[in-house]
């Protein structure tokens, strides 16, 4: 399997090559030069699968055995899900007539872990072969960043810079970050929104003499292998859903960058029956209108009880449109300068029609999604965290939906007790990090400022 870009200007790359490069050189996302596509018996088979053993048969179709050993990917991927604290590590629950499927049980409590764990893994392994320095520029608007840091925290060769909006995280999201003191460990709070901190981190891939120069690497979801590691919890909730019988599934999925749900437009490609992907987003609606009207035009953002989706410019977007557009990158790359150039674009009746049947979009409010926690704690006994109530109350109710949890109570749990009036428990590993000592740089949004303080660290 070889990784070509949305925008056309990069020849076919190995996966190893594509999760060093993170963005494409020539701007775009990488995507696989062929979906790999999955039989009904194949389906079956993995149902009865652990996740760390549907997780080797799922990105093993992606990944070429001479460029990373079978046996070295699956050692990657035993170890990137054993630091997860429950057995089943994304387990599927009934939860009054709905399923929620539970992401949340890595070490940061965010599904970003799912991810980021093997992403902190195959850097390692990559660079151990190869050799050097990696460099890894991210920016949060929360989870991403302590997930990403836990990741790759203390290994050797990897430096990592993080990137969040000053104030606009939750207390315990800041102090995720910021308490990790190892010495490859570099928070910065930028004096801006996440789409700025966004802007910052694509500004600096763009500047491909400072790419090349300090060897950067990506932990956003525009990193392929993050997306790649999201596809198998799809079909993994398929299998325990279904046990054994071959059914079509809806997924609701609480969304901002668009890469969660692009993980699931991709098993759904590969083969797996899905009969609707819910798109659900707070009051930063860009995505759900795009899905209702085919325009794509950035407001600004407003701050709400789901931080981790307060975003405006979905990066991983790109992805998706390109599939959209029968796989034309010109078309693909006219779209993207007009959405610089006049901060939005739209595409025809036609091109939107052919997002149907598969994808239904709701933007949810912040009273919602407040009552859809507390109707959930009410009616089923079962806490929310404001970003999984956010995909639940777009599921609007019908049965047998799969809702992505993706992130605990516990991260949130101003929301949930102005909700429910009652504390989420707090596990463990969050206890102590309150009170740990933090280590954090302040700085100007601007793409000099954060380009200086690198270069000022790594010398
Ligand atoms: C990042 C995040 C999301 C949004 O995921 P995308 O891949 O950006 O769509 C939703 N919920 C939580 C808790 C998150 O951390």
């Amino acid at each position: 399997m070889r990784y070509i870009s949305t925008r056309g200007g990069v020849a076919p790359v190995t996966f190893s090559k594509a999760v060093m490069m993170g963005l494409a050189t020539d701007g775009g996302l990488l995507l696989p030069e062929k979906i790999p596509a999955v039989d009904n018996a194949t389906l079956n088979k993995w149902s009865k699968l652990s996740f760390a053993n549907l997780a080797k048969e799922v990105i093993g179709l992606f990944v070429e055995p001479r460029d990373i050993a079978k046996a070295d990917l699956d050692t990657i991927i035993e170890n990137s899900f054993a630091s997860f604290n429950h057995p089943d590590v994304t387990p599927v629950v009934k939860v009054g007539n709905r399923y929620v499927l539970e992401l949340f049980h890595g070490p940061t409590l965010a599904f970003k872990d799912v991810a980021l764990q093997f992403l902190g893994n195959l850097f390692e392994h990559i660079l151990a072969k190869q050799g050097g320095q990696l460099n890894i520029i991210g920016a949060t608007s929360g989870d991403t960043g302590s997930a990403a840091i836990y990741g790759v925290r203390g290994r050797k060769g990897i430096q990592i810079f993080i990137l969040h909006p000053n104030g606009r995280v939750s207390p315990i999201q800041e102090r995720q970050m910021t308490t990790v003191l190892d010495d490859n460990v570099h928070n910065i709070a930028i004096k801006g929104t996440f789409d700025d901190g966004q802007a910052i981190v694509k500004q600096l891939f763009n500047d491909l003499d400072f790419k090349n120069k300090y060897q950067l690497g990506a932990v956003n979801s525009i990193n392929w292998a993050r997306i790649l590691a999201q596809i198998v919890y799809y079909f993994y909730a398929w299998g325990q859903v279904n046990k054994g019988t071959n059914k079509t599934v809806t997924f609701s999925v609480p969304t901002g960058n668009f890469g969660d749900i692009f993980a699931g437009y991709m098993a759904h490609r590969m083969g797996l029956p899905i009969e609707n992907l819910i798109l659900a987003t707070n009051r930063n609606d860009i995505l759900s209108r795009f899905f209702n009207t085919g325009t794509y035009r950035a407001g600004t953002v407003a701050p709400t009880i789901s931080p981790s989706m307060d975003i405006q410019i979905s990066s991983n977007f790109e992805r998706y449109l390109y599939y959209l557009l029968d796989e034309d990158s010109a078309k693909l790359k006219s779209l993207m300068e007009q959405l610089d150039s006049d901060g939005g674009f739209s595409v025809t009746e036609d091109v939107l029609a052919k997002t149907k049947p598969l994808f239904l979009a709701k933007a949810v409010s912040e009273e919602e999604t407040s009552a859809a926690i507390k109707a959930v704690f009410k009616q089923d006994n079962y806490i929310l965290d404001p970003h999984s109530a956010v995909g639940v109350c777009a599921a609007n109710g019908r049965s047998d939906v799969i809702c992505l949890a993706t992130a605990h109570p516990a991260k949130f749990g101003q929301a949930v007790e102005d909700a429910t009036g009652r504390t989420p428990d707090v596990p463990a590993v969050l206890q102590g990090v309150m009170d740990s000592p933090t280590r954090c740089m302040l700085l100007p949004a601007t793409f000099e400022a954060v380009r200086d303080c690198m270069q000022k660290v790594l010398g």
